[in-house]
C-alpha cells in the first residue's frame, strides 16, 4: 500500500489515522507519509522515500535515529524479559545519572511518558502545600492531563477554559493561566489568590508555541515569587533536559525548580519520563508518603535501558556534544534569516516564525501566518525534507545532521520561504 491507503486505512480504526493528533498533518494538508525505518538523520517511507528528518520522533532522538550503542543495550535488555514487576538495579542507576546532570532531581521516579511525569509533579506539589491552585502559561505545553490542557480565555485574571472537551469545569478553575515571560501577570494572579497557588509549572523554554525563549530574569523571576509565596516552582523539562544543556534548562538559565520533569531523550527513543526534585517534597511520593502514584511498566528494563545508554553517552561526549548541536543550529538560523524569517532557538531547538518578529508570548505565536507556514512545510517535503507539521512546533538538530544535510537544508529554506512568502502576499505558489 502506499501511503494515501495506509492512511484511509488507519483513519477507518484511529481517530484521524494516528495516535498523536499531529502526527496527521491537519495543519499544513496533505496526508502523512508511513515510516518503515529511520537511520541517523533519515526517514524511508512505505513507498521507498527518504526524508531528511528534523522532527527526529518529536525531540528525543538526540544522535539520530537508531544508534548502534542504544540498540545494542536495548536488544540485551529484551533477552532477558521484557517487564519484571519487580525492582531491577538499573532504576536507580537511570536516576542517578538523571542527578549527575540536574543535582536538583534529589529524589527521582521513573514513569511512562511526559503526560505522566508533569501531572505526578503538580500532585506532589499540591500534596506537598495543601493547596489547590496551579499556574501554567498560555501556549505551555505539558502533556495532556486534565489540569494542564488548559490556557487563558481573555486575560490572565479572568476565568480559565479548558483547551478540550472533556476538561471538568472544576478542573480548569484550579489551573491559573498566565501569559509566557510576563512577570506582573503572575504576581497579579498570586495577589488575586494568596495561599492557594501550590506551583508555577513552566517550560523554561517555550517549545510547544514554537520555540520562545524566557526573557531575561524570567525564570529567576518565577523563583523569587515561587520563595515568596510558599509555592513550588515545576521544571517541565521534557523537552529541554538533556537538550539545551547537559543539566537542562535548569543548568543553562542557571535557576534551580523544586521539582522537575523529564522525558523525550530521558528515556533514549523509548517510553520512559521522569520527575524528581526536592528530598522533602519528594519524600512525600508512595510508598514513602501520602501522594500516591504508580505503574505496571515503571521503570520498564528495556526503557531503562536505552535511557542509561542515552545518557552515558550523552555525558562522556556531552563537552563537544552541546557546542557542536549549538552550531549546526545556528547555521540553520542564519539560514532563515538570511531567507528574512525570524527565528526562535534555544541550542539545538529552533522554530522559524512566519511573522515580522519572533513571538515571546503565545499571543504573538498565535498571530503567526500559518498559511504561509505550510507552504513551507510543503516546499521543504517535496525536497525531502521533513519539519514538523505545524508553526508550533520545534525543529530539532541532531549530531546525525551532517555538514552536507545542513547545506542542503539551507538551500532548500530559501527556496521553500520564497515560496511561502509569495503565497502570503496572495500571489501564486
Ligand atoms: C512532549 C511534552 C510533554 C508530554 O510528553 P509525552 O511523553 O508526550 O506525554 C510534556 N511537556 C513538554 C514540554 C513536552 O514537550
Amino acid at each position: 500500500m502506499n501511503n494515501p491507503e495506509l492512511f484511509a486505512r488507519a483513519s477507518d480504526i484511529l481517530p484521524g489515522g494516528v495516535d498523536s493528533p499531529v502526527r496527521a498533518f491537519r495543519s499544513v494538508g496533505g496526508t502523512p507519509f508511513f515510516t518503515v525505518r529511520g537511520a541517523g538523520a533519515y526517514l524511508t517511507d512505505e513507498e521507498g522515500r527518504r526524508y531528511l528528518d528534523y522532527v527526529m520522533s518529536w525531540g528525543p532522538l538526540l544522535f539520530g535515529h537508531a544508534p548502534a550503542e542504544v540498540l545494542a543495550a536495548v536488544r540485551e535488555a529484551a533477552e532477558r524479559g521484557l517487564t519484571f514487576g519487580t525492582p531491577t538495579a538499573r532504576e536507580a542507576e537511570l536516576a542517578e545519572e538523571i542527578a549527575l546532570a540536574a543535582p536538583h532531581m534529589e529524589m527521582v521516579r521513573l514513569v511512562n511518558s511526559g503526560t505522566e511525569a508533569t501531572m505526578s509533579a503538580v500532585r506532589v506539589a499540591r500534596g506537598f502545600t495543601g493547596r489547590e491552585k496551579i499556574v501554567k502559561f498560555a501556549g505551555n505545553y505539558h502533556g495532556h492531563s486534565d489540569g494542564l490542557l488548559v490556557r487563558a480565555g481573555s486575560g490572565c485574571m479572568t476565568g480559565a477554559v479548558p483547551d478540550s472537551l472533556g476538561v471538568p469545569q472544576g478542573y480548569a478553575d484550579c489551573t491559573l493561566v498566565a501569559e509566557y515571560n510576563d512577570l506582573a501577570g503572575v504576581r497579579a494572579l498570586f495577589r488575586a489568590h494568596r495561599g492557594a497557588i501550590a506551583c508555577i509549572i513552566v517550560e523554561p523554554v517555550a517549545a510547544n508555541m514554537g520555540v520562545v525563549p524566557p526573557a531575561e530574569g524570567f525564570l529567576a523571576g518565577l523563583r523569587r515569587i515561587c520563595d515568596e509565596e510558599g509555592a513550588l516552582l515545576i521544571f517541565d523539562e521534557v523537552i529541554t533536559g538533556f537538550r539545551v544543556a547537559y543539566g537542562g534548562a535548569a543548568e543553562r538559565f542557571g535557576v534551580r525548580p523544586d521539582l522537575a520533569a523529564y522525558g523525550k531523550i530521558v528515556g533514549g527513543g523509548m517510553p520512559l519520563a521522569a520527575y524528581g526534585g526536592r528530598r522533602d517534597v519528594m519524600s512525600l511520593v508512595a510508598p514513602l508518603g501520602g501522594v500516591y502514584q504508580a505503574g505496571t511498566l515503571s521503570g520498564n528494563p528495556v526503557a531503562t535501558a536505552a535511557g542509561l545508554a542515552m545518557l552515558r553517552r550523552i555525558r562522556r561526549e556531552k563537552a563537544e556534544l552541546y557546542p557542536v548541536l549549538e552550531e549546526k543550529a545556528a547555521y540553520l538560523e542564519g539560514a532563515f534569516r538570511a531567507a528574512g524569517v525570524p527565528v526562535g532557538r534555544v541550542g539545538s531547538v529552533l522554530t522559524p516564525f512566519f511573522a515580522e518578529r519572533a513571538p515571546e508570548n503565545h499571543a504573538q505565536a498565535a498571530a503567526c501566518d500559518t498559511r504561509a507556514f505550510a507552504v513551507y512545510f510543503q516546499k521543504m517535503l517535496a525536497a525531502g525534507i521533513f519539519v514538523a507539521p505545524s508553526q508550533f512546533e520545534a525543529m530539532f538538530v541532531s549530531s546525525a545532521h551532517s555538514g552536507e544535510d545542513l547545506a542542503r537544508t539551507a538551500e532548500a529554506i530559501e527556496g521553500a520561504v520564497a515560496a511561502a512568502k509569495c503565497a502570503a502576499e496572495g500571489g501564486r505558489v
